[in-house]
């Protein structure tokens, strides 16, 4: 079994208030063994040297629609563990398998299956409809037999078909989250869902609110332990899809090509302007709320809703976490809600967030010190996967290899054919 010593200029271990000077991680075989002063590392022990690097957990994106050549985009980004909240059951849980078997080439997976919508399906291939409250109960037991990490609803979902998906998960044990259409947060939290993402169903959060009104909506959530799963970055990329730097990111290397020439036609380029910029205003108040939302101690986790427009696997979890500290959270509470915050809402904590001995060594190392600045998150300098020092030159041939077939997975077929229909 290997055993060697990560050696950077500080560890920052996913949830303290600074990092450690001096510190070095032992990783053997995939576990993390031991985190020591650097000076106490055995002479027996193999040194990775990470001058002038931070070390921290390997990050968290707790909201992607998984698609095959997204793999090695992730883990050239540091995102080492990943929940897919609506996919084609058999798909998904097909890859969740895979990668348990290839840290080389996949991050973690967590899985929901399918979005379980009301009676019509807004994504045929990502979703499945539901007649009714027996039909969506049905749909739940059924998922629990699979074994999915959690159930996600969708817009279309009436009420009484949400109260029967929260009585049929929670009687087993499963989180519940949703993605809100006609009910709000509030009533959504009453019923039982445990997590919100997008900030739907908060209409403080979508308009210039008074800080009562924020308040009046934190309240109601903290009751219920609510967490908020904000994807910040999806309602900023798809405000401003026409923002003329996105198509050059040198990031794009990572996304297939066919998504890289999907996106500039996104239908939202041609819609009304007015949509875009009132969403781009919405942006702005989001932002507030969510700074609201973090001082009244709400529990926030980070998500991207890759692939829809420049949401980049990976990378753009970097991009929300910016996004987050631009809306006023302090670097350490975005990146908790990255690490540690978002393994204990995905149940992983005993497994990965944190660093630790006897937790899977799934690490990032970055030049410079995030916990600062969180712009040093994108300086990726090393990539630990299951105890694996993944190597860039690899991670580039395995993405050239996925980018050279089309892709032919349920989420790209649902989503490049919507904007080949609207384009
Ligand atoms: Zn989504």
């Amino acid at each position: 079994m290997s055993r060697y010593a990560l050696i950077p200029d500080q560890v920052w271990d996913g949830l303290s208030e600074r990092p450690q000077p001096d510190k070095a991680v032992i990783v053997e075989g995939d576990l993390i063994t031991s985190v020591i002063d650097s000076a106490r590392v055995p002479p027996d022990v193999d040194r990775v040297s990470l001058p002038g690097c931070t070390l921290l957990p390997g990050l968290i994106d707790a909201h992607v629609h998984f698609c095959d050549w997204m793999r090695p985009a992730f883990l050239a980004a540091g995102v080492t563990t990943i929940r897919d909240v609506g996919n084609d059951l058999a798909f998904i849980l097909e890859r969740r398998r895979f990668a348990q078997t290839h840290p080389r080439q996949s991050p973690r997976i967590l899985c929901c299956g399918p979005l379980l919508d009301g009676p019509t399906a807004h994504w045929p291939l990502m979703g499945r409809a539901h007649a009714d409250r027996v039909a969506m109960e049905a749909s739940v037991e059924s998922l629990v037999e699979h074994r999915v990490d959690a159930i996600k609803l969708y817009v279309n979902i009436t009420a009484e078909q949400m109260a029967g998906a929260a009585s049929v998960s929670h009687r087993h044990g499963l989180h519940l989250l949703a993605h809100l259409g006609g009910i709000t947060a509030p009533d959504a939290a009453t019923m039982g869902v445990d997590e919100v993402e997008h900030l739907t169903g908060c209409a403080a959060a979508w308009k210039t609110s008074a800080v009562e009104e924020l308040d009046a909506l934190c309240d109601v959530l903290l009751t219920h332990g609510m967490v908020m799963c904000p994807t910040l970055v999806v309602w900023d990329r798809i405000g401003r899809v026409c923002e003329p730097a996105f198509p050059h990111d040198r990031r794009l290397v990572w996304v297939h090509p066919d998504f890289r020439e999907a996106w500039r036609h996104y239908p939202w380029r041609h819609a009304d302007p007015i949509n875009r910029l009132n969403l781009q205003r919405s942006v702005v108040e989001m932002k507030r709320c969510l700074a609201r939302m973090q001082e009244r101690d709400l529990s926030i986790i980070t998500g991207s809703d890759t692939p829809f427009p420049y949401l980049i696997p990976g990378f753009s979890l970097h991009d929300e976490l910016a996004l987050m500290v631009d809306a006023g959270l302090k670097p350490l509470d975005a990146l908790r809600a990255a690490t540690s915050q978002a393994a204990r809402v995905l149940r992983v904590d005993g497994v990965v967030g944190t660093v630790e001995p006897g937790k899977q060594a799934d690490l990032l190392a970055v030049h410079g010190d995030p916990t600062a600045d969180i712009t040093a998150i994108a300086n990726v300098a090393q990539v630990v996967k299951q105890g694996v020092l993944l190597k860039p030159d690899a991670l580039r041939r395995l993405a050239r290899r996925l980018h050279a077939k089309s892709p032919d997975d349920p989420v790209s077929r649902d989503i490049l054919g919507y904007i080949e229909k609207n384009r």
